[in-house]
């Protein structure tokens, strides 16, 4: 495979997906997918919500403060990268089987990725609370969400 990465842990070919590999998703799929791979749907949703409403209040929005929502960089910038258990995050070439059709995967490490999910979803609750409050807030006893383990 050209322009092939390691883990950054245990140097393992990420095509062999080891312990470390937290996730390995298409671009434009990355952002989404470390949302469901934290089980964190809800607290992003309501974090997304909360930025838009704060900012265009503000008179601060504008296109470029969204590119979090789907730019695995942006993203990456503001929620992962000062994470504990943030490893690192790479770009792999990849080609579809069979297809000729290629694209970038985006791949991030972890030493334990469980927990950098974990950690994740902590930021999602941590960045909205530190937002001041505009909306509603929910009723009580609305969260089943069954936090840690
Ligand atoms: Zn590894």
């Amino acid at each position: 495979m050209v322009n092939q990465r390691y883990c950054p842990f245990c140097k393992a070919p990420a095509a062999q997906h080891c312990a470390h590999l937290a996730l390995a998703a298409e671009g434009r799929n990355f952002v989404r997918r470390c949302v469901e791979a934290c089980h964190g749907q809800k607290q992003w949703e309501a974090l997304c919500e909360r930025r838009r409403r704060s900012q265009r209040l503000s008179g601060d929005w504008s296109p470029d403060k969204e590119d979090f929502v789907w730019l695995e960089t942006a993203f990456c910038n503001e929620f992962l990268k000062h994470l504990t258990w943030f490893g690192g995050l790479d770009y792999e070439w990849r080609t579809n089987r069979g297809l000729d059709k290629g694209g970038f995967w985006v791949l991030l490490w972890s030493r334990n990725p469980q927990r950098l999910w974990w950690e994740l979803r902590d930021e999602f609750e941590r960045q909205t609370l530190g937002l001041p409050f505009l909306l509603q807030p929910e009723p009580p006893g609305q969260s089943t969400f069954n936090y840690r383990i």
